[in-house]
């Protein structure tokens, strides 16, 4: 299976505006706006901004600067995901209405303590969401109207039976097929949660509907989130949404081979830029 070419060329760089973007975030965005160019399609930005305590005007101003500077352009205006809230819960009901979610009440010392139980006090399992949820509250009614109040988790196990294996193709660094299993899925996955209590939508959810609304049709993401794209792949299967092709790239690391989180903002691009760099010099930087 090979990428997609010419107009149906369709990808996205979807940031959060609660930080300054680094020197990966110009990697990510530079590559998918080069790869879109060189097929002829189309480079979409996104801003995701669902987590409303954190995400802040200035940022999004400051993302936009960013990204101009490097030489990007996209159409405007830009999808927002704090404007989505609609088409988030439709794909929600829709789940809901299918059986596979259920309102958790657990507060996260709960998730710790019960997560720790069964392993004698060892260390819980780590997924792409932090602790393997435990399944406390499976067992909670899924009937009636959606419990909107209460966060919501999806039924993994019960999700994956009825999509069968989450299968996707990976163009980025090591081509190829991945395939998630029913057992991986369940016991190094586990029940994500889709639906925040007092949020629209969690970032799976979201990230999902909306490249199926933008009409991405190749994700182009850091290798950080390949663990998470089975997730998204399963959710598109649920939601009967088109599947995208997926490129992860490999990571842009500090000279001590940590990755680049948000909070080093002495590799935040604004940094570079007031340094004195140039576009051009930052793109040989990083290997664009
Ligand atoms: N908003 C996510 C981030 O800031 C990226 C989502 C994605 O590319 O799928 O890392
Ligand atoms: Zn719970």
């Amino acid at each position: 299976m090979s990428l997609p070419e010419g107009a149906a060329f369709v990808t996205r760089f979807a940031p959060s505006p609660t930080g300054p973007l680094h020197l990966g975030h110009a990697y990510s965005a530079g590559l998918a706006f080069e790869m879109a160019k060189e097929r002829g399609g189309s480079f979409l930005l996104r801003l995701e901004d669902l987590d409303r305590e954190r995400s802040k005007p200035a940022f999004e101003a400051l993302i936009a600067e960013d990204l101009s500077w490097l030489g990007l352009s996209w159409p405007e205006p830009v999808m927002r995901q704090s404007e989505r809230g609609a088409a988030y819960r439709g794909a929600l009901q829709q789940l809901w209405d299918a059986g596979l979610l259920y309102p958790c009440t657990c507060r996260r010392k709960d998730i710790r303590a019960a997560a720790r139980a069964p392993q004698e006090g060892g260390d819980p399992l780590i997924g792409p969401d932090g602790i393997v949820y435990p399944g406390t509250c499976r067992g909670a009614p899924r009937t009636g109207p959606v419990p909107w109040h209460e966060a919501l988790r999806l039924d993994i196990g019960l999700a994956m039976e009825r999509a069968g294996t989450a299968r996707f193709e990976e163009h980025g660094e090591a081509p190829g097929p991945r395939i998630a299993t029913c057992r991986q899925m369940t016991e190094e996955v586990g029940d994500v949660v889709l639906s925040r209590r007092g949020w629209d939508a969690s970032y799976h959810l979201a990230v999902v509907v909306d490249d199926a609304a933008q009409g991405v049709s190749c994700v182009v993401r850091g290798q950080d989130l390949a663990e998470a794209t089975p997730i998204h792949v399963l959710l598109q299967i649920l939601l009967g949404l088109p599947r995208p092709a997926y490129f992860h790239h490999r990571l842009i690391r500090d000279d001590a081979g940590k990755r680049l989180a948000k909070r080093d903002d002495a590799r935040a691009i604004c940094a570079y830029r007031e340094a004195g760099m140039s576009a051009g010099e930052m793109r040989a930087l990083i290997g664009l």
